[in-house]
């Protein structure tokens, strides 16, 4: 990326922010000879296409994503900023390991994941709408189970 300012190609990212409007990302980036910042938008390539339960398969909407972790985070400690982050980790951890096609069910263990480890009500709530679970013991077990892994570990 060059720079506007002394054209030099080198040049260090400093912040990142998704863009969701139109799959741009909004970098802040400084250049290595003169230190100036400047900033850029880059489209994210986003050919990613989703196989759903019945096997068909659609391309991946990171808005729907959102959408998703948005509704499983409302009235938590979870921010509409935290789901974007979220989101953006996901579609970027994929793209980094140039994953061009997904299963909706690996999808869903991915993004529950994260939200294990961020909120247990936000975590059950996105568990309940994937997994669809059949009656209240399916529901327990789920919940057992974070509890379980949620136990300090001994030695
Ligand atoms: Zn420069």
């Amino acid at each position: 990326m060059r720079c506007p300012f002394c054209s030099h190609e080198e040049s260090k990212v400093t912040d990142s922010r998704v863009v969701t409007e139109n799959n741009s990302v909004r970098r802040r980036r400084e250049c290595l000879k003169c230190l100036r910042r400047f900033t850029t938008f880059e489209t994210v390539d986003l050919t990613l296409q989703v196989q759903k339960r019945d096997g068909r398969y659609e391309d991946f909407s990171q808005d729907k994503l959102i959408r998703g972790l948005d509704s499983a985070c409302r009235h938590t400690r979870i921010s509409h900023d935290n789901v974007r982050a979220l989101a953006y980790k996901i579609v970027s951890d994929l793209m980094e390991r140039q994953i061009r096609e997904i299963k909706t069910s690996e999808l869903g263990e991915i993004v529950m994941k994260h939200l294990q480890t961020m909120d247990t009500i936000a975590y059950i709530r996105f568990a309940c709408v994937y997994k669809r679970f059949q009656g209240v013991d399916e529901l327990m077990d789920a919940i057992e189970h974070i509890k379980e892994e949620q136990l300090p570990s001994e030695g």
